[in-house]
């Protein structure tokens, strides 16, 4: 018999209700060791009923809850499932799972509830991650690209492209099985059109992964620029603007501050290289080093300059190594005057984005944000956001497959033996496979699962 599992499955600390969830085919064995119904009679299948948690051995009640049991296979695990809803403190729910456990069940694993749902084949794996990535979302676009992967829009585009692979295989396992018989002829030139067809496929994906990383985990802003030109009252202008502050999280060094923010549903990660002391430590230098530094981790760069001021040697040395590519340059305090304009800052680093900002005035920061959003599309606003890769794990099996593709397609070219193709071919199949978790080893489980809170 499967062991039965429970765990509090609310987030920790007070709240309106918390939640018991046991899963298993002892569940309902438990739920009736431990449920006094108010209304006497047996639990029926998907009723929410009120009633008490009440320890048999000593029949002391332990709290008021409503509780449900689910006969599987139609719940989150595919499992007959319990769930309690205690009042949500820290005490009533570790009283009530202390005595779950006690009753039979064993505390779940991190992660245990979603593994089960995938181990029974209710979801594949890449669902269960974006499980994951839908609790962790920080801002909205994060959050639809989880929900269209939980659907399955991702799992769809694997399984279709493995399905080209497939044919492609089974043609090449009957001519090489049957090679003089007059089955279905498999020449080089139609292997070599399916296998360029996946690649195309193949590509696609890839080409989203940059920007989905980005979505997943934030694009990684650093703003730069010698002190007192505006870098902090930037980022609070920036912080302010965006209503969807969701964490604060201090800097790795103590001379950075790191600050996460949505903007446009976009998680922007930002710091401020030049944080905490340089407003009341005077000896405080910009530390050309620390920029460059955070300048190359940085996928998109603010450069901050006064434009109340004439530009010094520290804004052209820190220009020296800035790359146009990745840097938004702001021309600051643009309600003091106009000492350096945006065309002076053009005439030393052409092709550089310039904007014109007051922080005072909280003028430019609509452009600002307009402009950062853009560099995270770069420009490809026709990409599919619903089949975007945010996964690294995915994005290192596409990159497999493109390179098993690219190997079969080379061996296709030069017309060697199908059987030597054929392996090529296979592991591309393979590697697709383990995105959606067919054949993946426990330690690739395992890895997965523990990215994961427990209760889950
Ligand atoms: P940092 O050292 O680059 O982080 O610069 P701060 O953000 O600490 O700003 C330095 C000083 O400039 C502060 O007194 C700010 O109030 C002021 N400041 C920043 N931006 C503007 C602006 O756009 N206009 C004006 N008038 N003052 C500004
Ligand atoms: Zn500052």
């Amino acid at each position: 018999m499967e062991d039965t599992i429970a765990a509090i499955s609310t987030a920790f600390g007070e709240g309106g209700i918390g939640i018991i969830r046991i899963s298993g085919e002892g569940s309902l064995e438990v739920m009736k060791q431990v449920f006094v119904p108010a209304v006497k009679g047996e639990p029926e299948n998907r009723k929410m009923t009120y009633g008490h948690i009440v320890d048999p051995d000593n029949g002391q009640t332990i709290d008021e809850v409503l509780c449900v049991w689910m006969k599987g296979p139609r719940t989150y695990t595919a499992e007959d499932l319990v769930e309690i809803d205690c009042h949500g403190g820290m005490v009533p729910l570790r009283k009530t799972l202390e005595l779950v456990l006690r009753k039979g069940a064993r505390l779940a694993e991190k992660g245990e509830f979603t593994k089960r749902a995938f181990l029974n084949g209710r979801i594949d794996l890449s669902q269960a991650e974006a499980v994951i990535d839908l609790i962790r979302a920080r801002a909205d676009k994060t959050y639809d690209v989880a929900i269209d992967q939980l659907e399955g829009s991702l799992s769809k585009r694997i399984r279709e492209i493995r399905k080209m692979l497939m044919d492609a295989l089974v043609n090449l396992t009957v001519n090489i099985d049957y090679p003089d018989e007059d089955i279905e002829e498999l020449t080089y030139s139609k292997l070599s059109k399916a296998l360029e067809e996946v690649m195309l496929q193949v590509n696609e994906l890839l080409d989203s992964a940059s920007t989905g990383r980005i979505i997943n985990e934030g694009l990684k802003v650093a703003i730069i620029g010698k002190p007192n030109v505006g870098k902090s009252s930037l980022m609070n202008a920036l912080l302010r603007e965006s209503r969807a502050i969701v964490t604060e999280i201090p800097g790795t060094t103590r001379d950075t501050i790191e600050e996460t923010l949505s903007i446009k549903g976009i998680p922007v990660v930002l710091t401020d290289t030049a944080g905490i002391r340089d407003t009341e430590d005077r000896i405080e230098t910009i530390g050309i080093e620390r920029s460059k530094k955070s300048f190359n981790e940085a996928d998109l760069v603010i450069l901050v300059i006064d434009g109340s001021s004439p530009l010094s040697q520290e804004d052209r040395q820190i220009m020296e190594y800035v790359d146009s590519g990745k840097t938004i340059t702001i021309v600051n305090k643009d309600d003091l005057g106009h000492v350096t304009t945006a065309e002076d800052v053009r005439a030393l680093l052409p092709g550089l984005q310039v904007i014109k900002t007051s922080m005072d005035r909280g003028s430019g920061l609509a452009e600002l944000e307009n402009a950062i959003v853009s560099r995270v599309y770069k420009g490809d606003i026709k990409q599919n956001e619903s089949c975007m890769v945010t996964n690294v794990r995915h994005k290192a099996l596409l990159e497999d497959a493109q390179q098993s593709l690219s190997d079969a397609m080379a061996l296709t070219h030069e017309g060697e033996p199908l059987e030597i193709i054929e392996i090529d071919v296979n592991s591309a199949y393979e590697a697709l496979g383990e995105i959606i978790g067919e054949a993946v080893g426990d330690d690739i489980l395992d890895e997965v699962f523990s990215r994961f809170c427990l209760g889950k």
